[in-house]
């Protein structure tokens, strides 16, 4: 179910260069987290991130365009500086209880947990050439309390070198940023459960060779007759950069069901969990896929346990995977809504499809358009053609299959929306939604195991027709 499965960001990225007096000491910058260094006064530009009821929807550009030798200096705005927004209390304080990070080949993220919404503002500061102090980017999450045990991270993936978190003020936790070679970066949020994301993009200057944090052990089924190399249970998959994009071959392809755990998905009248089917489905898939097809099929989930969004795309980076296809079922109001239908991660061109978009998000159009504008930029290296062909085979081949040996199947096309569990793959990748939960009749098909398989089946016939064009 989208509602579910695509949680809306919140949003608001504004690019204010602000001249901040109290924070120009460098030992007051990094707070508690590095005092060694002494003061330098320097006025330095820095951007705020609220939390996103929408006000501000100037999308930040920041360092974008500042490419050259000093990548973090973010000059765009020629207006004058304006003073920091003043934070208004919060009704109780956020507990900050973890901080990760993934390295892909593009990109790092850093994900920082809070159990409630926060206000956070981020700043950015130059190198100390003197005193060896490479720029940081940092983040002050307002009124937040740091959960004690929450460590620093060496990463030190040629983007960043570390990460660093402590208790800045009372009601300040403060998240700083040693980089290395930053071209780019994006602070935004996803809710429930909030976590602010911070992704950093740049060349980085060594090839990457050990894993970071270990993602979530990934079932992986690999061919019988072709060996390709495996990838360990229970043990970080080792990320190789790709010099350039297999697109001729398709080797590994990551299945993801939707939900699971605590997030059952749509709930069908009769009591049936979206999670549980999409599972079921996902696992003929995954044989199917590595039989018929002889890939390497990697499951985001194979048991009944959450994962979060942008960790299902953090998996498909990192095993490398050429493919990502999730699985969901859908639910409407109207009982009578029936049918399948395919997405992929766009933008939401015209009003309508913007207002289809909030409503398909369950989030106000405002917040669809400031979703839309840092979709913008998070998409930079998706795979749009390629999607949208690969939700056409898989669409056209899962109707096919059903249609004939089921009546009444509904043909509900391909569509295009901004698809949180998308976001951030670096792969073709679409979102399928086998039928309506909400629909009597769809949902008795769905815990049926014939229609498991053909629907599995389906999806499988246009995955071979998608890798048949690329060769
Ligand atoms: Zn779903």
């Amino acid at each position: 179910m989208r509602r579910n499965c695509t949680l809306f960001i919140m949003i608001c990225l504004a690019c204010l260069m602000v001249v901040q007096p109290a924070l120009g000491a460098r030992s007051s910058e990094d707070g508690d987290v590095n005092k060694k260094h002494h003061a330098v006064k320097k006025k330095h530009k820095s951007g705020t991130v609220k939390n996103a009821t929408g006000t501000k929807s100037t999308r930040a550009k920041t360092a974008r365009k500042s490419s050259g030798k000093k990548p973090m200096v973010a000059e765009k705005h020629k207006t004058a500086p304006l003073p920091p927004k003043s934070v208004p209390a919060a009704a109780g304080t956020g507990v900050v209880s973890d901080m990760r990070y993934w390295s892909n080949p593009d990109y790092t993220r850093i994900a920082v947990s809070v159990d409630r919404e926060v206000q956070f503002e981020y700043h950015q500061l130059p190198a100390i050439r003197e005193a060896s102090v490479p720029p940081r980017l940092y983040v002050d999450i307002k009124g937040a309390r740091l959960v004690p045990g929450v460590k620093d991270i060496h990463i030190g993936d040629g983007l960043l070198k570390t990460a660093r978190i402590a208790q800045y003020r009372a009601d300040t936790v403060r998240v700083v940023l040693d980089m290395e070679s930053i071209k780019d970066y994006k602070i935004f949020a996803f809710s429930d459960p909030f976590r602010i994301i911070i992704d950093v993009k740049g060349e980085r200057r060594e090839e990457l060779t050990k894993p970071s944090q270990p993602v979530l052990a990934p079932l992986v089924l690999t061919p019988p007759v072709a060996k390709p190399e495996p990838v360990a249970k229970h043990e970080p998959v080792v990320l190789k950069k790709h010099p350039k994009q297999t697109i001729g071959k398709v080797r590994r392809i990551v299945v993801d069901p939707g939900h699971g755990g605590h997030d059952p998905g749509a709930l069908g009248a009769g009591g049936t969990k979206e999670k549980d089917v999409v599972l079921q489905i996902g696992l003929k898939l995954a044989r199917l896929l590595r039989d018929d097809l002889g890939v390497d099929v990697v499951m985001t989930r194979s048991t009944d346990e959450f994962i979060e969004l942008q960790e299902r795309t953090a998996i498909a980076n990192k095993v490398g995977a050429d493919l990502f296809v999730s699985i969901h079922a859908n639910a409407a109001l109207n009982r009578n809504v029936s049918g399948i239908e395919t997405y992929y991660l766009n933008l939401a061109k015209t009003e309508k499809a913007a207002q289809l978009a909030a409503k398909e998000n369950g989030t106000s159009l405002e917040k669809v358009s400031v979703l839309q504008a840092v979709l913008f930029d998070l998409m930079a290296n998706y795979k749009l053609n390629d999607s949208a062909q690969l939700a056409d085979d898989v669409q056209k081949a899962v109707y096919r299959k059903v249609g004939s040996q089921y009546t009444g199947v509904k043909n509900l096309g391909v569509k295009q929306g901004p698809f949180y569990v998308l976001v951030g793959a670096t792969m073709p990748s679409i979102l399928v939604e086998t039928a309506f939960l909400s629909n009597e009749k769809e949902e008795g098909r769905l815990t049926d195991e014939q229609y498991q398989n053909a629907t599995a089946s389906g999806i499988l016939e246009g995955v071979r027709l998608y890798v048949s064009r690329l060769k």
